[in-house]
This record gives C-alpha cells, sequence and structure tokens, in this order.
C-alpha cells in the first residue's frame, strides 16, 4: 500500500503548514494562553503552534487525523509530559470526555472550517474560547452584521452563541504549501447565555433556514415557502412590527427572535381555538 511520507503535504486532509514564526507568536498571543490553561489544538501538522503551547500552557490535546504525523510529533512529544496527541479526527472526537473547560487553538483545515466550528459553538459549556485560522471570507460571513452580502445562517449561528471578532488576517505567502485563498485568525468567546432568549429554538432555526434558502425574495415570500400559509406569515410580520419586504439578509438576530416567538403565539392560539 502506498503511504504517504509525513515530510509531504496532504491535499485532502488541508495541510498547509505555517511558516512564519511571527504569526505563529501573533495567534499565541491572541490566544491569551497561561499557565492554568488546557489547550485543545485541533490539526497540529507539524506542530508550529504545539510546542510553543505546551511550553505556555498546562495541558495540550493536540488532535491529529494524519497516522504519519501523530508518529512524528509522538517522537517529539516524548520531552513534553503535558503535551498529548491524539490521533482523531475532529469532527467526531468526544469533547467532554476532557471533563475541564478549555481553549481552542487551531489552524483549521480549510476542507472541514465550518463544520468544525459548528461542533464547537455547541460545546459553549466546555470552550472558554476560541482562536482559530479558516479562510477570510468564511471569518467574513461569522462576524457580518444584517445589510451585507456575507450576512447568513454562519453569522446568525455564531452570533446567537458567542462573540467573534476577526483579530488579523494572514497573506496565503505565510504557508506551505500557499493555498489558494488568504485567511483570517477569529478570536470567539462564548456568550454565558444566548444573545435572544426565544421560546421555541427548533422553530427560530427552523424560520432562517428556509427564509436564508430564499434569501433573493422578499421576508413574507421566503418565509411563506417554510411551511406555514402566506395569510399567517403576512399577520405574523405586521404584528411583530417587521416590514415584509425585507430581505431575509436585512433582518437582525433578535428580529429573527420577535418573528419565531409571534409565530409561536399564532400557532398557540390557533391550537387553543381548535379545542373549542
Ligand atoms: N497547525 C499546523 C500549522 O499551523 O502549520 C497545521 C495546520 S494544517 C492547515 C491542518 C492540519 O489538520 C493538518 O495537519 C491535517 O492533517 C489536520 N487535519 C485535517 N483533517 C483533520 C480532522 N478531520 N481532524 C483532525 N485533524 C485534521
Amino acid at each position: 500500500m502506498h503511504e504517504d511520507k509525513p515530510g509531504r503535504p496532504k491535499k485532502h486532509l488541508g495541510q498547509h503548514f505555517l511558516q512564519d514564526p511571527e504569526i505563529i507568536s501573533r495567534i499565541i498571543r491572541t490566544a491569551d494562553v497561561n499557565k492554568e490553561d488546557v489547550i485543545v489544538e485541533i490539526g497540529p501538522g507539524r506542530g508550529a503552534l504545539t510546542f510553543r503551547l505546551a511550553e505556555m500552557a498546562s495541558e495540550v490535546i493536540a488532535i491529529e487525523i494524519d497516522h504519519s504525523i501523530v508518529e512524528s510529533l509522538n517522537e517529539r512529544a516524548a520531552s513534553y509530559p503535558n503535551l498529548s496527541i491524539v490521533e482523531a479526527d475532529a469532527l467526531r472526537f468526544h469533547y467532554h470526555e476532557i471533563g475541564t473547560r478549555f481553549k481552542v487553538v487551531a489552524n483549521l483545515p480549510y476542507y472541514i472550517s465550518t463544520p468544525i466550528l459548528f461542533r464547537l459553538i455547541e460545546l459553549s459549556d466546555m470552550v472558554t474560547s476560541m482562536t482559530i485560522m479558516l479562510q477570510k471570507e468564511v471569518a467574513k460571513r461569522v462576524v457580518a452584521a444584517p445589510n451585507s452580502k456575507d450576512y447568513g445562517i454562519l453569522s446568525i449561528a455564531v452570533q446567537f452563541y458567542a462573540v467573534p471578532e476577526i483579530a488579523f488576517n494572514i497573506s496565503r505567502k505565510s504557508f506551505y504549501p500557499e493555498p489558494k485563498v488568504d485567511s483570517s485568525v477569529l478570536k470567539i468567546v462564548p456568550r454565558e447565555k444566548v444573545a435572544v432568549d426565544v421560546r421555541n429554538e427548533g422553530l427560530f432555526w427552523g424560520l432562517i433556514k428556509s427564509a436564508f434558502y430564499y434569501r433573493r425574495k422578499t421576508l413574507l415570500n421566503s418565509l411563506a415557502l417554510s411551511g406555514h400559509s402566506k395569510e399567517i406569515i403576512k399577520n405574523v410580520l405586521e404584528f411583530a412590527g417587521i416590514d415584509q419586504n425585507k430581505r431575509p439578509e436585512q433582518v437582525s438576530m433578535e428580529e429573527w427572535g420577535k418573528i419565531a416567538d409571534t409565530l409561536m403565539e399564532f400557532m398557540l392560539s390557533q391550537q387553543k381555538r381548535m379545542k373549542f
């Protein structure tokens, strides 16, 4: 069987290794690592961040999918008793088993940066902060506000659970091999409480998903395709005080909350009427 050498970057695993020591230092400063911290690193690769993190933190758990990389990292890790290299898929890893709160630091593989972000955002009870590098275009979508073309489900999903900001951008030239896109480092701090109190989160996310599926249509038309009658949606928007001609990308997270709560009230009152 053909076995890749650890030295040969594997495109299908998104292996673009950081070369620039100044960028590595900036990422570590952004993560604000100290001696009490447990750090989870996703995709340590050749260890550009890993060993620096191990020198600064209480413990580092580095999750890497590539067996050959794990083998060569393990040789170097022998002199770092607080560093564990775990061979696993970061998308399937059971983070709760770590048993304590941790900070995430990662130069994410591009091909799974969005699903990993969704996975980590769900772990707000475990994660105290995330300092992650991903494609500049994705980072722009994460921090986008309403009324911009980048604003969508990813912006709302992250901002509902956390406060994200772009710490700095990185040119593609800082990596070997050079990727086709530039990157950004995002610092994401989970909120103690979700940004908007909604009565039924399932309904809230369902409405947002179907509205953005038809993001070019008006709010009235896109929501009327979500399984509720146009008549009800019209009344809900009127009641919630939201212009039915807005496009989904012009609606703030608070307004989505209002729409979902008003629809919930309409549905409950309809149910009551049906009982009589
Ligand atoms: N941290 C290193 C650096 O900055 O130079 C490497 C970053 S490289 C962009 C991404 C790393 O993630 C690679 O080492 C790759 O093998 C690893 N990787 C890819 N898919 C993964 C997955 N599903 N779970 C864990 N690691 C993965």
